[in-house]
């Protein structure tokens, strides 16, 4: 090797290793806590000490993942959470822009006092009161920075709060009032269904869209009934024998996708029967495919148990893969679910239109 050689191969190294560090430093992910209060552990591990915890919706940095958990940091504590309690945000930058996932505080108590910032240091500028609506602009620490009538930004303790969506984007969708629909929640108790890249089990990713599905039929009008609604283990032949106990138009079962090359991504939408259960497939493949942002490639022939034995019209849908790092992202975005019910929604009353 010549001494130019040398140094080019060493420069060529050098850029290289800054282009690593460069790429890691970009792919910093931040995530929200999904659930009302959740343990920190000193361990990736159910059975480790409890360490902390983080209230809702907390923003938290990820700085390593191992099976199911995730290593954080939080008020100067450090350990790790289950990640199927947290869903996925853009960063902080972003907070402003997504109004479609605005939140609303509403005040619990006559009297809680809302200070300057978000801790009890701060001076106090007022006092809310009981069943007053407001929207959510921060949340940091337990403390929600609210927009009062005349405009004054102050905080007040999240504990005297309650919150809800607010500003849900409506899509005009034709009313679903007079049908009856059966939602399968795919696997379920000792059945747990694929495996995430990340450990994470179908089974709860499917209850949890299937929930969001059936509360958005609901609001279109429709009845709904659910074959599981919790984590229960049903076998094919019980989800078919519960649709041939129940009137309903349409039977609908909420699966995920997984596959070894991690790679392969999108919505998939399978019926059994050429004709009407076609026809919705593709319908609901359509609006799935739109509003989710995930590729498709058109409703298609699948012998599953649940289609074949069905004596209704039933479609299977795959929301997306979980093997897969992208599909993943936007399937552990906060508003996955339900974007996907209103995909749903709109499927079926497209079909029925
Ligand atoms: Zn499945």
């Amino acid at each position: 090797m010549t001494k130019q050689l040398l140094v080019t191969a060493l420069l060529l190294l050098a850029l290289l290793g800054q282009n690593h560090v460069k790429a890691y430093a970009e792919k910093q992910e931040f995530f929200k806590v999904g659930a009302t209060s959740l343990n920190i552990r000193s361990n990736p591990d159910i059975h480790s000490e409890v360490v902390g915890s983080i209230p809702n919706r907390t923003q938290i940095s990820v700085t390593e993942e191992q099976h199911g958990w995730v290593k954080v940091t939080y008020n100067g504590k450090s350990g790790w959470i289950a990640s199927q309690f947290i869903y996925q945000t853009e960063g902080q930058e972003t907070k402003h822009v997504r109004k479609s996932t605005s939140h609303n505080v509403t005040v619990k108590e006559t009297g809680v006092r809302l200070r300057t910032g978000p801790g009890t240091g701060y001076s106090v500028v007022g006092t809310a009161e009981a069943g007053k609506a407001y929207q959510e602009l921060n949340r940091t620490n337990g403390w929600v920075q609210i927009q009062l009538t005349g405009g004054n930004k102050v905080w007040i303790s999240s504990t005297y709060t309650t919150s809800s969506f607010a500003d849900k984007p409506s899509s005009p969708v034709k009313s679903l009032s007079g049908r009856t629909f059966i939602i399968d929640a795919g696997h379920g108790g000792s059945d747990p269904g694929a495996l995430s890249f990340n450990g994470l089990q179908e089974k709860d990713f499917t209850l949890r869209a299937s929930q969001a599905i059936a509360l958005s039929l609901k609001q279109a009008g429709a009845q709904v009934m659910m074959t599981r609604n919790g984590d229960e283990f049903l076998t094919p032949a019980g989800r078919v024998s519960f649709s041939s106990r129940h009137s309903a138009d349409v039977f609908i079962s909420i699966h995920f996708n997984a596959f070894t090359n991690p790679g392969a991504r999108g919505i998939s939408t399978y019926y059994y029967t050429n004709g009407s259960d076609r026809d919705l497939a593709a319908e609901l493949e359509r609006a799935l495919s739109r509003k989710l942002g995930l590729p498709n490639d058109g409703a298609k022939f699948g012998d599953y148990y649940v289609l074949r034995e069905n004596p209704k019209l039933a479609v299977l849908i795959e929301l997306g893969f979980i093997t897969s790092r992208d599909d993943m992202s936007v399937i552990q975005n906060r508003s996955f679910n339900e974007l996907a019910a209103d995909a749903v929604t709109e499927g079926l009353s497209g079909y029925y239109q």
